[in-house]
């Protein structure tokens, strides 16, 4: 049958296990193992390098790719010109800057089999490779093909793996093959395959991945004629993270980048039938569509607890690791399957770029016996569409109260400008980067008089016809603010992060408003 999509194995092919690589090149020991071939590792290694130039440093991952960042995957990718993007995953971002997935090209790595015998410091990523055990009383892994490697340093950063929803897991083949679980590269270029040929797809869930991915398969279907429907269980896009009002706000938005939206649905039956997939609604609708993106949460990668002995977080999920994200002797953790202790906010375990980027920093360093302890406010960000871009920090959560002040936005207020201005389109800052902008804000204060709109997340939402085009959220726990989101406002982050890390009470969060100047 033609029309099946093949969509390709991002994870161990039979066929070509011990092919690649040869058992022969892999190296019997390496002081620095790193687990997964991801943001985290990435991290870590350069840690590692930089507190240890002469280190070696064996990076191994299921995929067959060297290390490389997610985000563009559902962005950046789709809305280029260019058409070979997705095959050759370089694009242009906003400013016109050239950028790539992928964090050094090929060469920049050795192969597994001459780590050992360099003379200077140096990484090798085993690629295609899954371990499948930890040993850690004699510091051995083992691979999928048996083979062992030895390691003094160990870090996991395994990730994970996209949920499914028990009606697809129970569906026959016809509906499973027409089933896109997003996640990777090779999801990435499957679903290409499939939206250039199918006239109707439907994403379920309203998260992160399913919000940005309905706006950038809409955005391709303004000109295909694609349909492109988003269904999920909340009342709006993005409805667990932001306050109603908000939420709902931005639904208005992402339907006007050509998304049929379906708010308050859940999928209670699949099958396939006259050549669609049939997906019957809780409200007895039905749904007829070519292919399914299923983006339902995930689900941390902790297969390697049970040989390794290592606690899971029975709620959170992920291993739990001490302050210094330690899991035990010579083991660390980070990125998405790390469950950490967070000095100002408890026990987390956090999915996204930037906190793979800061807990990956500190793991690796902390594998070189630096002994520090997490501290960092990691902050994340996601864009909907060229003209809605969010940034936030700490526990965001729209079951917390909340209070928004808001301003009109002007055509500089987008993320596409904040590309421009800064020509960075991975949002990801540290400590460091922001300081310029905070001491910028914090000058300027003073001349911030009035704000157009205060919200509170307990206000009733009826008849409202208010603009939420920028602004600041709070999030509350009594008088503290535990979180905060900055909405189509840019390069602000340091001021926020220095709130969360402050641990004071607020009286006036109009007041606390004034020092993010929105108005400018
Ligand atoms: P991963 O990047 O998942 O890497 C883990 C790797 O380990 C995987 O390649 C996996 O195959 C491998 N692995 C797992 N188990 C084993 C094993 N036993 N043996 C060998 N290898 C193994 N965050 C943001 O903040 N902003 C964004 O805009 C954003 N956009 C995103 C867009 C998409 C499409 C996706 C999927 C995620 C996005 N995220 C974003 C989230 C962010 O990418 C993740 O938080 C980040 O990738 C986590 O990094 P990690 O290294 O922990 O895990
Ligand atoms: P998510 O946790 O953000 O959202 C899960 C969504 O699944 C919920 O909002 C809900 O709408 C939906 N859902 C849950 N149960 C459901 C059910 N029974 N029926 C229908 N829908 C249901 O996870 P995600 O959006 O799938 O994203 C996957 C991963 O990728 C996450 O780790 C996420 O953080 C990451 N990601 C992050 C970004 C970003 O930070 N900008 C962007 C893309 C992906
Ligand atoms: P660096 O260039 O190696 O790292 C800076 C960045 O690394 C930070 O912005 C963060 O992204 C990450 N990072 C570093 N240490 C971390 C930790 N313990 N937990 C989580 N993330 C971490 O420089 P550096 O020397 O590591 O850090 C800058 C300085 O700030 C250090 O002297 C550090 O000891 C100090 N510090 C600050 C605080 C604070 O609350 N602001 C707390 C403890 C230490």
């Amino acid at each position: 049958d033609k029309e099946e999509v093949d969509e390709e194995e991002d994870v161990i092919d039979e066929e070509e296990v011990g092919i690649h690589p040869a058992d022969e090149e892999i190296p019997e020991h390496v002081p620095f193992v790193l687990i997964g071939a991801g943001t985290a590792s990435f991290a870590a290694y350069r840690a590692i390098k930089k507190e240890k130039p002469d280190a070696k440093v064996l990076i191994i991952g299921q995929e067959k790719y060297t290390p490389y960042m997610r985000p563009p995957l559902s962005k950046d990718l789709w809305y280029s010109d260019d058409p070979e993007a997705i095959k050759t995953l370089r694009y242009k971002n906003w400013s016109g800057k050239e950028r790539s997935v992928f964090y050094e090209n090929d060469e920049y790595y050795c192969k597994p089999s001459e780590l050992m015998s360099k003379e200077e410091g140096a990484v090798a990523v085993l690629a295609r490779t899954k371990v499948v055990e930890v040993n850690p009383r004699s510091h051995k892994i083992k691979l999928h093909n048996g083979k062992e490697i030895g390691y003094d340093k160990l870090l996991l950063a395994t990730g994970g793996t996209p949920k499914s929803l028990k009606v697809f897991e129970e569906a026959g083949s016809d509906v499973k093959k027409r089933t896109t679980l997003y996640r990777s590269i090779a999801n990435l270029q499957a679903l290409d395959k499939v939206t250039k040929k199918a006239k109707s797809v439907a994403i379920i869930g309203g998260g992160f991945l399913g919000s940005e991915l309905a706006c950038a398969l809409g955005h391709r279907g303004l000109k295909s004629g694609i349909d492109i429907t988003q269904i999920f269980p909340e009342e709006g896009n993005m409805g667990r993270i932001l306050p109603g009002y908000l939420s709902k706000w931005t639904t208005e938005s992402v339907a006007k980048e050509g998304v049929n939206i379906l708010p308050g649905c859940h999928v209670q039956d699949v099958k396939y039938k006259n050549k669609k997939v049939v997906l019957t609604l809780n409200s007895g609708k039905e749904l007829e569509v070519d292919h399914v993106v299923l983006a339902v949460g995930l689900e941390a990668n902790v297969e390697l607890a049970k040989s390794a002995r290592l606690e899971v977080d029975p709620e959170l999920g992920g291993y739990r690791v001490n302050s210094e994200l330690e899991a035990r002797s010579d083991i660390w953790v980070a990125g998405d399957s790390a469950c950490f202790y967070d000095v100002n906010l408890g026990r987390r375990r956090v999915e996204h770029h930037d906190h793979a980027v800061v807990s990956g920093k500190l793991a690796g360093k902390n594998m070189t016996g630096a002994k520090q302890s997490y501290w960092h406010q990691s902050m994340f960000w996601s864009d909907l569409g060229p003209k809605i871009g969010y940034e936030a920090i700490g526990l965001v959560d729209s079951s917390l109260p909340t209070i928004g002040v808001f301003a009109k936005a002007t055509s500089q207020d987008t993320p596409k400008a904040a590309v421009e201005a800064t020509g960075e389109n991975i949002r990801s800052t540290t400590q460091e980067q922001g300081e310029e902008s905070t001491q910028q804000a914090e000058e300027t204060k003073e001349i911030v008089e009035t704000t157009d709109i205060v919200k509170s997340s307990d206000e009733s939402e009826e008849g409202s016809n208010e603009e939420f085009g920028k602004g600041v959220v709070f999030y509350m726990k009594d008088k503290r603010v535990v979180g905060i989101v900055l909405w189509n406002i840019f390069e602000r982050m340091n001021i926020a992060r220095k709130i969360i890390m402050s641990e004071e009470d607020q009286e006036d969060l109009n007041e606390l408003a004034k020092h993010f100047n929105i108005h400018t």
